[in-house]
């Protein structure tokens, strides 16, 4: 049994008595809600009732009490001196009170326990409300994420379990969404890229660090392909997310929104091939003017005035670099459309680097670039395509060149290794900003392109090397050079001798 202490502190009337009736302790509530001045005033239990109810008690109340030690919610009067009854609630309970065996009156005022029950009706009733609006809110937000049917959102488990689709996913999947729920996300998003995110991507980082914050999030976009249940392959731009556990309590790892890129792929396509024809056409004409003013420049229809040649020499240039424009344009949309045919063949290393080192020598600009070739001396035999191989030391030799300050050198450095051959273009240049370097093999990218437009190109030069150097089977990079100056790297495989 609770100390007297505690007793006061509750907010009911409670009164102990011992086994007989006889009052032991009054709390302090009781003795205000009774009217009651001290504890003294009452020693008998029953002294509290009116006779009617004093009667009732000896008649059923102490009797349940005696034989089930526990009397629950009889409703009774309770006396008051100069106020009218009191209705109350009893509720009894045997117990014990300082060691000694008790029963503990709880009588609570019928207008208490009334005020009681409409406290606890409002707040189921609060409850509901919320429940409503919750479940309103759910319907509102459902119809706004199926109103946005251009856009198929998805919330998938870690592992890649669907746990929410909108309209949009199904109409994108062909799967009506009871279909979709509980699937894997493997079964439509087929693409390599996308089976290894969640083996290899998502569920490693969320075990590698599962407090990390949520800056850093996964999150990512990239083209693919997706497989409906029709059996149609469909182009989709795929952005997947990771979703902020701390705001969630259901299994929702990722969000993924998909968007049908159909069309656009379309008219990348359009372009594309108008691109690849348009150049194709220029460049026929080109090579009849360039034929013809390597022979206006060679002599043999006769002796041209000084001035005029002069004039041929610069048309002759500039014939050029229109030429070699209209390559890049048209070796960069064959690439797009995946046209590109590479040859390969196994072939001398050292020949080809020397070539091309000498190629350059010839075009060198007024600046005094001095051009330094370093290779193994025992022959090496690699695997390439050697128009490729040399139209991606063009690309790389004439940037340095391009980049480099007047009266600086340019090495080429040819590496073994293992099972490929490195090749370093060092230049003395202002190098690659860290803003830039992840774009430098992007198409159309050139730095601070708009006060750097006294340097000419079109930004593709990197981007078809990097191509061209994959088709080869080999890698292309970029470092920093040891004090200053930029790097350009690319292996190609070579093969081994056995001696
Ligand atoms: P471009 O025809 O414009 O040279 P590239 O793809 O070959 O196109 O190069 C893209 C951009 O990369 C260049 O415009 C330049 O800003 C930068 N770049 C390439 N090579 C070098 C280099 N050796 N030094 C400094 N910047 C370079």
């Amino acid at each position: 049994m609770k100390s007297n202490d505690e007793l006061d502190a509750l907010p009911c009337p409670v009164i102990v008595t011992d086994l007989n009736g006889l009052v032991i302790y009054v709390n302090q509530c009781a003795l205000t809600t009774f009217a009651i001045a001290t504890q003294a005033d009452i020693t008998q239990i029953e002294q509290l009732f009116p006779p009617a109810a004093a009667i009732f008690l000896q008649t059923h109340v102490w009797p349940m009490l005696r034989n089930e030690g526990l009397v629950k919610e009889f409703y009774l009067k309770v006396k008051r001196t100069l106020q009218p009854p009191l209705p109350v609630l009893l509720n009894i309970q045997k117990g014990l009170f300082q060691q000694q065996a008790c029963y503990r009156w709880v009588i609570l005022p019928a207008a208490q326990r009334a005020s009681f029950e409409q406290e606890l009706l409002s707040t189921r009733q609060q409850l509901q409300q919320l429940a409503k609006e919750t479940e309103s809110h759910r319907y509102i937000l459902q119809a706004v994420l199926d109103g946005a049917q251009d856009v198929a959102i998805m919330a998938v488990s870690a592992v890649g379990i669907v746990r929410f689709v909108n309209r949009g996913a199904e109409m994108l999947l062909g799967t009506p969404s009871h279909h979709l729920i509980n699937s894997t996300v493997m079964q439509f998003l087929t693409s390599e890229r996308m089976c290894t995110y969640f083996q290899q991507v998502a569920i490693p980082q969320k075990s590698a660090s599962p407090a990390a914050p949520p800056n850093d999030l996964i999150s990512e976009s990239f083209d693919t392909v997706i497989y409906r249940s029709d059996g149609q392959y469909i182009d989709v731009q795929l952005h997947i997310r990771q979703l902020d556990q701390t705001l969630l309590s259901e299994d929702m790892e990722f969000i993924i929104l998909m968007t049908d890129i159909r069309q656009r792929k379309h008219y990348e396509k359009l372009q594309n091939d108008f691109i690849a024809n348009i150049s194709h056409e220029l460049r026929t004409p080109l090579t009849a003017i360039l034929g013809s003013l390597h022979l206006l420049n060679s002599g043999k229809l006769g002796d041209v005035p000084e001035k005029v040649k002069k004039l041929i020499d610069i048309t002759e240039k500039n014939s050029n670099r229109l030429k070699y424009l209209i390559t890049n344009i048209l070796d960069f949309s064959k690439l797009k459309a995946t046209k590109m045919s590479i040859e390969l063949q196994t072939v001398f290393l050292q020949p080809l680097l020397k070539d091309a080192v000498a190629e350059h020598r010839y075009y060198l600009p007024d600046k005094k670039i001095q051009l330094e070739l370093e290779m193994p001396e025992q022959p090496v035999n690699i695997v390439i395509d050697p128009q490729r191989f040399m139209q991606v030391m063009a690309n790389l030799l004439s940037n340095a060149i391009k980049f480099s300050v007047p009266d600086s050198r340019v090495k080429i450095v040819a590496t073994l290794e293992e099972s490929c051959v490195v090749i370093a273009i060092e230049d003395q240049g202002p190098g690659i900003t860290a803003e830039f370097l992840p774009y430098i093999f992007t198409q159309f990218s050139q730095q601070d392109s708009v006060s750097n437009r006294h340097y000419e190109g079109s930004g593709l030069g990197l981007a078809i090397s990097k191509s061209l150097v994959e088709l080869m089977g080999g890698a292309i990079g970029y470092r920093p050079g040891i004090t200053s100056g930029a790097v350009f790297w690319f292996s190609v495989l070579r093969v081994h001798h056995t001696s």
